[in-house]
């Protein structure tokens, strides 16, 4: 048996707590569990109980076994003299502090279900081990929880942006041009995407801003594709062009053997993705103001439907022709650019500086696009979930992959009510 579900019991206080006595019969009033110590020393700090007569304020250790005390060899660490009360599932020895002293016992008693479901859900073999009972639970509820998932998953990506703005200086525009550009690679080429920014400042982009050419020329060099030998006269041009630039801002291109093409389809090549960045940048280099200025889904999709160059209409690669079509963005991947990084900059930028109109509006535009539809979205679908906005899709992505597939059901809102049930 699992130690982490005595840990939960008694955080929730889901065991009997009437009549509760120590092992040498003295009677036990639990006031408060204390605070979950997930680092070394006792499990839960800053418990109160009364034992006996007495307040008592101090540590919590919990074990199955009373014997484990001696295994892990707490009699002699001082750490554990701090311990008020042993808390055990089976009382099979007496324990004693480090000066000898008998610690006060308690064998934890609780309904039987609770472990019962706790096996079903750690063993279950299934895509969601609690999916038969996902339909008992009130969709109120998993409303609620999905809120607070969405919450914890923009969070983590806010780490990242602030990490990267701890870098630059605060630099709210050469960040927001990064992970921009990184979004540009739809993770295959997410990284080499990364690599490109950069190794070319924003400051460059800006002072060629209102010539397409130029910017393809910065952008196509220093993505390595100008080096190829089968550039014809559009390329030729491009790398002549690249060439002077090159000198002009002292650059250095990353090494072209980053991208991949390999089970790419056409319209999701490294080349297409850099056109469309470079008319995105086109016209405006302080695209992270525009979108402050006005965060409404309709303006965003305006910004982000650009359309690349003429030559890109008939090509996929340099020098090879093919038949003309469109190469705007399509609207999952504005969907995506808008979900993945539109979305949390503004959370992000927000919270940094306290706005949380501005926080409101970004999580409302979540509700405002569709579900992404990937196997995860499909998978909650199947178990009878309503899937039907990018706010809905992103919290249940983050139950999946930061719960669900990590066995956290004792940290799952859904699994507190399994449990309970
Ligand atoms: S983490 Fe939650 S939703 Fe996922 S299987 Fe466990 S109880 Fe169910």
């Amino acid at each position: 048996m699992k130690e982490s579900i005595l840990h939960y019991i008694w955080q929730q206080k889901l065991f009997t707590a009437h009549s509760l006595h120590t092992t040498e019969d003295e009677a036990v009033e639990v006031i408060d569990v204390g605070k979950l110590n997930t680092d070394a020393g006792p499990d839960f700090f800053n418990a109160k109980v009364r034992i006996g007569n007495t307040l008592w304020a101090g540590n919590v250790e919990i074990h199955t076994r009373a014997s484990e005390w001696y295994k892990h060899n707490h009699q002699h660490d001082k750490a554990y003299d701090s311990v008020i009360l042993h808390v055990v599932k089976y009382a099979d020895a007496s324990v004693s502090r480090s000066d000898g002293e008998k610690i006060p016992q308690l064998e934890l008693v609780y309904p039987v279900r609770i472990e019962e479901n706790y096996e079903k859900l750690i063993s279950g073999q299934k895509w969601i081990s609690c999916s038969d009972k996902i339909a008992d639970i009130p969709a109120i509820f998993i409303q609620s929880w999905e809120t607070a998932l969405l919450t914890e998953r923009l969070e983590q990506k806010m780490n990242a942006i602030q990490q990267l703005l701890n870098g630059n200086n605060q630099h709210w525009e050469e960040a927001f041009y990064i992970i921009l550009a990184r979004s540009f690679g739809f993770g295959a080429n997410s990284q080499a995407f990364e690599m490109l920014a950069k190794s070319l400042p924003l400051t460059a982009l800006a002072k060629h801003k209102n010539h397409l050419f130029q910017i393809e020329a910065l952008l196509f060099g220093q993505a390595g594709f100008l080096d190829d030998e089968l550039l014809d006269e559009y390329g030729l041009q491009l790398k002549k062009e690249y060439d002077f630039l090159k000198i002009k801002f002292s650059l250095r291109p990353i090494n072209v053997e980053q991208w991949r093409l390999l089970r790419l389809r056409p319209d999701n090549f490294p080349q297409i993705r850099i056109a469309q960045f470079a008319a995105l940048i086109h016209g405006s280099t302080k695209l992270f103001s525009r979108i402050l200025e006005r965060p409404e889904l309709e303006y965003l999709n305006g910004i982000l439907k650009t359309e690349p160059s003429d030559y890109w209409k008939t090509h996929y690669l340099f020098g090879h022709e093919s038949p003309q079509k469109s190469k705007k963005l399509g609207k999952d991947s504005i969907n995506s650019i808008l979900i993945n990084t539109i979305v949390p900059f503004l959370f992000c930028y927000a919270t940094q500086k306290g706005n949380q109109d501005l926080k409101d509006k970004s999580i409302q535009l979540l509700e405002q696009i569709p579900a992404e539809k990937n196997t995860i979205v499909i998978g909650w679908q199947n178990i009878g979930l309503k899937v039907e906005n990018a706010f809905e899709s992103q919290a249940l992505l983050q139950l999946k992959k930061r719960y669900c597939d990590e066995k956290k059901c004792l940290r799952c809102r859904i699994g507190h009510k399994v449990l309970t049930i």
